[in-house]
């Protein structure tokens, strides 16, 4: 366990063979910036003080741990948590590390900020934390998702966000984060990239996840006041990764602690049908190490290392790369990572609403699917952590059209 958690830190940014910065030379120097910002964020009283101040008076932090008493009833398997980050402000995890790196740009004396949006809830995010500490935000939004999220996007013009559509390659959310980069490279002295997973070039991957980590700790504090004693299994659905790694991260050192990461098996196995980066047990194919968007980590690619198109039905799950830190994970077997498909995903959301009263977003939709799943292999006196990341509001389009 231990040279688990010392091999990350060897080398700063590295996640085994996994992270590092590989980006254009006019982005070392706000990487080495924003890297410097950040070091020294983690011990300045001021930052800290106004960090905590705002995740509890304007986020809503701590969330609560719910028992799901229903839910376990119905599944008769294991004693089920949910992790309630569905109730934060704008409505999922995402302002956590929007509120951080928003108080870094101040920090750093850059009057704008840059995001890129999928599901929009990143974007939502990052416009709200803009208008809170008066910083000018522009939000890059592939025109597919752009229709997908007409609420959202009406939501970040009312909080005076600039939404910019992006009609180029997929028109999903890796080309959004492809026009932030640009806009970035030419706006660096101005301008901080609010990125929103923990992906992309060092330190984000580390800095976002410190950013979620408070997920993990409140988390184990309230299972072990409730329960008095540790969580066999921990569940979160993966997209980039920042609500898994940051409910995980707490976790890491206690070996009996089961960590699952859910992906979108989407529609199938075949490359363009998903986007499960480390599902190949499970048939998922194409994903091979490489490099996206300054970090190597497992990509979705075909055999020419062309990006490959990905398919979920939820936003928030449809990226063809996934967290360094979750590769890392994954290869050393601390975490485990299996995909569900769109229709299990569908399914588990109405056994939520249904049985708790909970209607969640499409991607925590997934970590209870994959929980539905691996029950029946369960014990009863195992005892289950869900991150429920965020809440269904975004999601009804689809669910009142497909259920
Ligand atoms: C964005 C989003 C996700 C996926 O992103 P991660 O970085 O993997 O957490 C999951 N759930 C919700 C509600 C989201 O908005």
């Amino acid at each position: 366990m231990s040279s688990l958690l010392q091999s990350p830190t060897a080398t700063p940014g590295r996640f085994g063979p996994y992270g590092g910065r590989y980006v254009p030379e006019t982005l070392m120097v706000p990487l080495f910036e924003l890297e410097r910002a950040y070091e020294l964020a983690k011990t300045d009283p001021s930052f800290q003080a106004q960090f905590q101040d705002l995740l509890k008076n304007f986020a809503g932090r701590p969330t609560p741990l719910q028992f799901a008493s229903r839910l376990t009833a119905h599944l008769g398997g294991p004693r089920i948590y949910l992790k309630r980050e569905d109730l934060l402000h704008t409505g999922a995890h995402k302002i956590n590390n929007a509120i951080g790196q928003g108080l870094l740009a101040v920090k750093m004396g850059k009057p704008r900020v840059i995001a890129e949006t999928g599901a929009g809830q990143h974007g939502v995010a990052s416009a709200t934390v803009a208008a809170r500490l008066g910083l000018e935000c522009v939000v890059y939004i592939g025109t597919e998702d752009m229709a997908r999220q007409a609420l959202n996007v009406a939501r970040m013009r009312m909080l005076g966000a600039q939404v910019v559509a992006v009609d180029s390659g997929s028109r999903t959310l890796k080309d959004a984060i492809n026009e932030a980069m640009r806009d970035w490279v030419t706006n660096v002295r101005t301008t901080h990239y609010l990125l929103g997973s923990v992906l992309g070039a060092h330190p984000y991957p580390t800095m976002v996840r410190d950013f979620q980590a408070v997920i993990g700790r409140e988390a184990r504090e309230q299972i072990l006041s409730a329960e008095k004693r540790l969580p066999t299994h921990l569940f979160a659905c993966v997209g980039g990764g920042s609500n898994s790694i940051g409910l995980f991260y707490q976790f890491l050192g206690d070996a009996g602690v089961k960590m699952i990461g859910i992906e979108a098996g989407g529609r199938g196995g075949q490359l363009g049908e998903h986007a499960a980066r480390l599902a190949a047990a499970q048939g998922f194919v194409g994903a091979r190490p490489g490099v996206l968007h300054g970090t190597y980590t497992y990509v979705l690619q075909n055999e020419d290392g062309q990006i490959a198109t990905t398919h979920s039905i939820s936003a928030g799950l449809d990226y063809p790369a996934i967290g360094p830190e979750h590769a890392w994970l994954a290869d050393q077997r601390r975490a485990e990572y299996s995909a569900v498909s769109d229709e299990a995903a569908l399914d588990a959301a109405r056994l939520l609403s249904r049985t708790e009263g909970i209607i969640p977003a499409l991607e925590s939709a997934h970590a209870i699917a994959g929980l539905i799943e691996r029950s029946p292999q369960m014990r009863k006196d195992d005892l289950v952590i869900l991150n429920l990341s965020g809440r269904g509001d975004k999601d009804m389009d689809t669910y009142s059209r497909l259920l």
